[in-house]
């Protein structure tokens, strides 16, 4: 069973709003797609253990620190006699491997995923000992996609190739079917899901103000554009695909948008209208606001916050 979800991306989600309104630096633009990618691989493979029978824990996506080291695992499996960590690669095209370094068909060299998982392994037996968990621990590195080819492959890396995945999984459920998972085991994971860090220290975002950023109402019928149109009382619609929707849920968004960019700006009814920049009518934004947040009075600074619960 899952223990711990892979949670959101706010990073690739920072990089996915930031597109819209900003053109990026190639290398931002760059490390989005490698994110990206990256994400929709590890998405790819949690699928592929949810197919486990229940008697394991798995903990997606955790970012740890031991001796002031820190080391990320895209997935973990925990069954009652082994730790399993998984590194996940998607990586697609043709690659070869040469004196223990990974090349890109073209000769770039890219990081070695055995290297790295190498280091995550040590790193979190470390915090085994010093959790005082007892346990076999293994890892693997997954190349998820099919399109993946690696010339002089090591065959005694701790490589899954997608042809191999198959037989992988069929592997794992025997190991899980053959497991009981225990109290000490359920303690153990509430233990590490407890310890992952939620800021990525590694995290290299772009640099943004509200001023630079283009302003506007992204479309959600998936051209992404800015260019609605607020030509009916209830509804925008997208003039370059057509989308139309609700203007409160429009607006809505576009709320939470801002608020995930400029978390420390204060929402006001100008604010607010200069970010939607497409909705004519004051009015709406601040009955919206009205009904969705509790307005602190400031005189003429006064701001919306998120509704006390009552
Ligand atoms: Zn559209």
């Amino acid at each position: 069973m899952i223990f711990k979800t892979r949670g959101e991306n706010d990073e690739l989600e920072l990089f996915q709003f930031l597109r819209v309104r900003k053109k990026l630096e190639i290398e931002e633009e760059n490390n989005f797609t490698y994110l990206e990618k990256g994400w929709l691989g590890e998405k790819q493979f949690d699928n592929m253990l949810l197919d486990l029978p229940n008697e394991c824990l798995i903990l997606n996506n955790l970012l740890l620190k031991v001796n002031n080291t820190f080391f990320q695992i895209d997935s973990l499996l925990l069954t009652q006699k082994k730790i399993n960590i998984f590194e996940v690669k998607n990586y697609e095209g043709d690659y070869f491997f040469k004196n223990d370094r990974l090349h890109m068909i073209s000769g770039k060299e890219i990081k070695n995923p055995h290297i790295q998982i190498t280091r995550s392994e040590s790193l979190f037996r470390q915090l085994l000992q010093e959790l005082r968990f007892n346990i076999a621990v293994e890892s693997q590195v997954i190349f998820i996609n099919p399109e993946f080819y690696l010339y002089e492959a090591p065959v005694n890396a701790p490589f899954v190739f997608h042809a191999q995945l198959g037989r992988f999984l069929k592997n794992l459920n025997e190991t899980v079917s053959a497991s009981t998972i225990s109290g000490s085991h359920m303690r153990f994971a509430e233990k590490l899901a407890s310890l992952h860090i939620t800021q990525n220290p590694y995290s290299r975002l772009p640099a943004y103000t509200y001023e630079e950023l283009e302003k506007g109402i992204v479309c959600r019928g998936g051209c992404g554009c800015l260019d609605l149109e607020d030509s009916n009382r209830h509804t925008l619609i997208c003039k370059k695909c057509g989308f139309v929707e609700g203007k409160e849920s429009a607006i809505l968004r576009s709320i939470e948008e801002f608020r995930f960019l400029f978390p420390e700006k204060r929402i006001t009814v100008d604010v607010i209208y200069n970010w939607c920049k497409v909705i004519k009518s004051k009015k709406i934004i601040q009955k919206l606001l009205s009904k969705n947040f509790d307005l602190v009075l400031f005189g003429r600074g006064s701001y919306y916050v998120d509704k006390m619960k009552k």
